[in-house]
């Protein structure tokens, strides 16, 4: 099988006349399509349920952009039982078979790719360049899966003895149970899905009841592309009514996991309690961040400054890599501080379908009473720089871009928001600094902004956080370039879009035959 080498796709210019017409388009054509119903589907088949999960529009809650089902525990159970018996033909597919079905999910993803900005525009209120980003990832999930499974399938060398063979190879697991958030609502959860199927496993998928249309959307394309029917049943429910079921019933062979702290240990706990089941469950678990991006005296200072605002309020803050404490070196810090806040006090934030928003609103009424709780308890705790204030949530989640200059023991410092809101500290020294970005029990993401070459060896070794950046920006990492995950109370130190991804899927095997 030959393949072009893998590579990045690329975003659209959405300066150029022809695409933003093209997304004007694409924005009025899905906008007419908003408010549909999609049912669950268990082995390829739509399964109605009593109730639904009503998906608004974040910017304009009175505007539903979809209605799906609802699992119970009865829809959960048919669709594990679904899971397991597809398992059987499943496992045996041949890899390179498997990968194509997500060569073509891609090419499916890459012709519509403007109707799935737009859905995601919609649905999880971004901006469109930011939705760009977000379906591209998704695409690029498919195509690194696809390489890595046709780079794995007859697993890896090793040594052998005289007069024997030795073969060392991975095997699929069975069931795994797919639970993903609404922050990137179509490509964390392509991703997840994507590598647990092209590895041999069939899925239980469960979006976030925030965005359940990506997802229903997502399963469309699977069916599209040729996956046979019971590979990937999409199950969309709420985490409450159906999450604890799905995590500890027997059939579950592994979980996949993305989203709040709370809700991984939750799963992890959960799924390490034996059920009956001849197996211990793997748990694959993807948690928040408090991430840092420290700035010594050596730095440029614009160049840091500037990406402190976008990493802190791309997507409303609302991105696990986003920077939430700006740690300042003391002789740089009231200059740092005020250029961040120039920087913040002339972004807009609006409905996400107007070319000038730099951000939208928050996802959901839930995280708009977070966030602006958050504000208060900022506003009595430090400072406020910039921002603070807040709209009406019943005419859409916006949330003012927020700076707090406060101490390290802040609750604003110290806990995920999860939203636009930075706490900017001092530092005393560069040491200093790295201390207070490592105090804390995440360890996802981290930036330093220096030009001193020991303060960046010394953060290489001792900056704990899955994914470092030196001189950039702390989001936007890039499949295949950047392999994404954390550390600590950040999750289990697996690499989402890096070459450790897909065997965490398997079970590797050592076989040998003497001759
Ligand atoms: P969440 O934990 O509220 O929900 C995530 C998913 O878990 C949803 O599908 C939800 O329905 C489900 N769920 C809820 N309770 C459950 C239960 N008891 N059992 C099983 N499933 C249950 O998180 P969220 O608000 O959707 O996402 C935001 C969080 O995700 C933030 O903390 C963010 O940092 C984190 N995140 C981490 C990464 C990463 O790569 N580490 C990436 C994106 C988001």
């Amino acid at each position: 099988m030959t393949l072009t080498p893998y590579k990045n796709e690329p975003y659209y210019d959405l300066s150029d006349e022809a695409n933003r017409e093209a997304l004007q388009r694409a924005l009025a054509e899905v906008g007419g399509r908003l408010g549909r119903s999609y049912p669950l589907i268990v082995g390829g088949k739509r399964v109605e349920t009593d109730g639904e999960i009503s998906s608004v529009n974040p910017a304009k809650p009175d505007q539903v952009v979809g209605r799906t089902g609802r699992a119970t525990e009865r829809e959960a159970d048919m669709a594990l039982e679904t899971a397991k018996r597809t398992f059987e033909s499943w496992s045996r597919t041949e890899p390179t078979a498997r990968a194509r079905i997500l060569l073509r999910a891609s090419a499916i993803m890459k012709r519509r790719k403007m109707e799935f900005m737009a859905w995601e525009v919609y649905e999880s209120g971004k901006i469109p360049s930011e939705a760009d980003a977000h379906v591209s990832e998704a695409i690029d999930f498919l195509e690194y899966y696809a390489r890595e499974m046709i780079r794995l399938k007859d697993g890896v060398g090793i040594n052998a003895i005289a007069g024997e063979e030795s073969q060392y190879f991975y095997q699929p697991m069975g069931v795994g149970v797919v639970i993903a958030p609404w922050n990137f609502p179509f490509a964390i959860l392509t991703g997840m899905s994507a590598a647990a199927i092209v590895t041999g496993n069939t899925v239980v998928l469960k979006p976030s009841e925030h965005t359940p249309v990506l997802g229903a959307l997502y399963a469309e394309i699977m069916e599209d592309a040729g996956l046979p029917e019971g590979v990937l049943n999409y199950l969309p429910g709420y985490g409450s009514e159906v999450g604890d079921y799905l995590v500890g019933d027997p059939r579950t062979r592994f979980i996949s996991f993305t989203g709040s702290m709370q809700t991984g240990l939750r799963i992890n706990e959960l799924a390490a309690k034996p059920n009956g089941q001849p197996w211990i469950k793997n748990t694959i678990i993807e948690m928040g961040g408090k991430d840092a991006m420290v700035i010594d005296e050596s730095a440029d200072l614009d160049a840091a400054a500037r990406d402190i605002v976008t990493s802190a309020y791309g997507y409303g803050g609302q991105k696990c890599s986003a920077c939430s404490r700006a740690i300042l070196h003391e002789g740089v810090y009231d200059e740092v501080l005020e250029r961040v806040a120039e920087g913040v006090r002339s972004l807009r934030v609006a409905d996400p379908t107007d070319p000038e928003t730099d951000f939208g609103p928050v996802v959901s009424e839930a995280q708009f009473e977070k966030v602006t709780g958050y504000i208060e308890a900022g506003q009595e705790e430090g400072e406020l720089v910039a921002g603070g204030g807040f709209g009406d949530p019943s005419r859409g989640y916006f949330v003012e871009p927020t700076v707090f200059r406060v101490e390290e023991e802040a609750r604003v410092a110290r806990e995920e928001i999860f939203g636009p809101v930075l706490s900017v500290l001092c530092a005393r020294s560069f040491e200093d600094a790295l201390r207070i970005a490592n105090d804390t029990p995440y360890g996802l993401t981290g930036g330093v902004y220096s030009r001193n070459r020991d303060h960046l060896e010394t953060a290489r070794r001792e900056f704990q956080a899955g994914n470092v950046y030196f001189n950039r920006t702390i989001t936007g990492s890039l499949v295949g370039v950047h392999p994404f995950g954390g550390f600590g109370m950040s999750g289990t130190d697996s690499k989402a879009g890096g070459p450790d991804y897909l065997p965490l899927h398997m079970l590797p095997r050592t076989v040998v035959e003497r001759f």
